[in-house]
Parts: C-alpha cells; structure tokens; sequence
C-alpha cells in the first residue's frame, strides 16, 4: 500500500486530495496546523483506518514514522485576504515548510508535488500564460509575501532535483473553486454567494473588467493526480481555460442564487491581477488532461455545498483564530 503526505489536509485541495489517494487504495497521513484549514473538511475520513491526522505545523521539523512514497506540500493560506492578515506565516510555510518537506522527500526517498500558483506570473503582461512566462510580481506589494514564497517554493524545488535527485513535480494551480472553500476566506466565489445568501449586495472590486478563468475542484484533482504519477519535474500549469470577466462573474452568481440584491462597486485592490487564463497546452500534451466540468454544473454543487451549512457559518469571522494562532 502506497504511503502519502498531504500537507494542508484539513484545507479546500488538501481534503479533496485526502479523498482522492484514499479511493486510489493508499495509506494517507493528513497534517494541518488548523490556521486556515476546518477538521470538519476531513472529519469524514478519521473512521478509516488507513487515513491518519497529524496536528502539526509543517514550518517545524516534520517527522513521520515509517515509509513514504508521496509527498503534497498544499499547506498555505491561498486568499489575498488572508496572507493580509497571516504574511508572516504565509512567507514561512512557503519557505521553512517547503525546505522541511523537501528534506523528508529526501530523507525517505519519497516523490514530492508542491502546489505553486497562477500568482507567480504577478500581474501578467503574456496573456493566456504559457510555464515559459517569468511574470510580473512587485516582491514588496501586499501580495508580495505569497507571491514571491510560492516563487522561492519552485526555486528551492528545482533545486532539491537538480542538486539531490529528489523526484519533483511543481504544479501552477489557476483560481479553483468548489464545496468545502471556506465560505469567509475572501475569495471571489465564496464572498458573492455569502452575499447572496446573506441578502447583501455583491462587491465588484475596481470596474469588474479584471477577468479569471475557475477551474472545479474534481478537475483540478484528477490534472493533480496525472501530474504526480507523470515524470515531469517543470512547471504545469493545471486551471480551466475558461475566462469570464468579475462582473460578469457577479451575474452568473446572481442568476445561481436567484438573489434580488444588487451588485456594488468597491476600490480594487493593489496590484489586483487585471487578467489571468491558464495555456494548458503541456497539461494536455504531456498528461492527456484538460477540464471536463462546466462553470454552470460546478456553481450549481458549490451552491448546493454552501447552502447546507449551518447558518452560523454565514456569519463567522476567522479574526479571533489568526489572533490565536499569532500570539502562541
Ligand atoms: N473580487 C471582487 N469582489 C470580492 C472579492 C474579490 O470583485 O468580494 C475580485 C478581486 O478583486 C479579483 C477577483 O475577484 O479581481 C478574484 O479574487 P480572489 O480573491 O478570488 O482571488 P485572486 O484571483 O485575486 O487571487
């Protein structure tokens, strides 16, 4: 039986990604130091014998018991309001827990595949973005400390294979959405259809002409999985090509959710990428993988999956959590 890390696990990809290696017959040990990430993600899973949690903080020293044959490094807060609000642990997550689990990969001889992001090409100036793009990224902007760690993470990574043999794969994950994204972390998606739930307005950040292409989560699993079992160690890009623009984005969630609320206009934020579309070409090429889920059916279960959580939720404030976290 095959042994895997995930880091992250109890986050939106890692608990997918829990899922998924469990179905593919392995043994999975999931850790997660809970900042961002919700036991509820994984609380399905802890009845199986073969799925194992570790409460931990990957920044310190990992240490895991026994073989390993995967390692998926996805701990790291991934909204631009929370690295706002955590930079420093973003930064280290990406730094000290990388080289940590670049060290275990090594140590057992393990195959590692680091989640890297679209935000490396900052705001880009090539458009859709091919993995030969080097990007736009101001190192000292409020995106800055995600950007530029994600950036180092690849770097430290191409490192571990050229200098130590580690088995590497880097993949560059475009906005991705869908059940169990944390319905108070910022983000676009969850952001309008709190809104709409919660009978308030929808804020359009700038004009609304700033454009994203969003990728449904069992896509961007399976493109994930290809990518770990290929023998490519250089960047993929793995997101749906599909680009829609903020504002028309707000529509769609306003015909979704049949909400009678309008939407609202507030200041884009610094260094707010103005358009972003994946080129999956080499996906394509070298892992016989594109997209299959449409944004309409993808909404739909996201809606579904927000919809069924308590009311609660709605009106959660994550504050006191990071607040914690900080002080300790
Ligand atoms: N955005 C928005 N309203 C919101 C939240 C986000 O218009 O309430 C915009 C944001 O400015 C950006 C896009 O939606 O242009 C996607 O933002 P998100 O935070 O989801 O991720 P990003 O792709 O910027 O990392």
């Amino acid at each position: 039986m095959k042994r895997v890390l995930i880091t992250g696990a109890a986050g939106f990809l890692g608990s997918h990604l829990c899922d998924r290696f469990l179905k593919e017959g392995c043994h999975v040990i999931g850790m997660d130091n809970l900042i961002t990430g919700d036991l509820r993600n994984i609380e399905h899973l802890m009845p199986d014998a073969r799925f194992e949690f570790h409460h931990h903080d990957v920044t310190k020293y990992v240490h895991v018991a026994g073989d390993l044959d995967y390692i998926l490094h996805f701990a790291s807060p991934a909204s631009p309001i929370d690295y706002l609000k955590i930079p420093i642990q973003t930064l280290k997550v990406g730094s000290l827990g990388i080289h940590n689990c670049l060290g275990l990969a090594k140590a057992k001889q393990a195959r590692i595949l680091i989640a890297s992001t679209s935000e490396i090409y900052g705001d880009p100036l090539v458009h859709p973005q091919t993995e030969d793009y080097w990007g736009n990224v101001n190192p000292v902007g409020p995106r800055g400390v995600y950007d530029e760690a994600k950036r180092f993470q690849e770097a430290m990574t191409m490192a571990y294979h050229t200098f130590h043999g580690v088995e590497t794969r880097i993949a560059r994950i475009f906005n991705t959405y869908g059940p169990r994204m944390r319905l108070n972390d910022g983000r676009v998606l969850p952001a309008f259809i709190g809104q709409a739930l919660r009978g308030e307005d929808l804020t359009v950040f700038g004009d609304g002409s700033q454009t994203r292409s969003f990728c449904f989560v069992e896509d961007l699993v399976e493109g994930l999985y290809r990518l770990l079992m290929s023998d490519y160690a250089y960047p993929v890009n793995i997101g749906n090509p599909d680009e829609i623009s903020i504002g028309e984005f707000a529509e769609e969630i306003i015909d979704l959710t049949g909400t009678d609320q309008k939407v609202i206009y507030k200041d884009l934020p610094v260094d707010d990428p103005k358009q972003r579309q994946p080129d999956i070409t080499r996906a394509r090429d070298l892992l016989g993988w594109e997209p299959r889920v449409h944004r309409s059916d993808g909404l739909k279960l996201t809606y579904e999956y927000f919809k069924s959580l308590p009311e609660e939720d709605l009106y959660r404030t994550e504050h006191k959590k990071f607040d914690d976290y900080i002080r300790n």
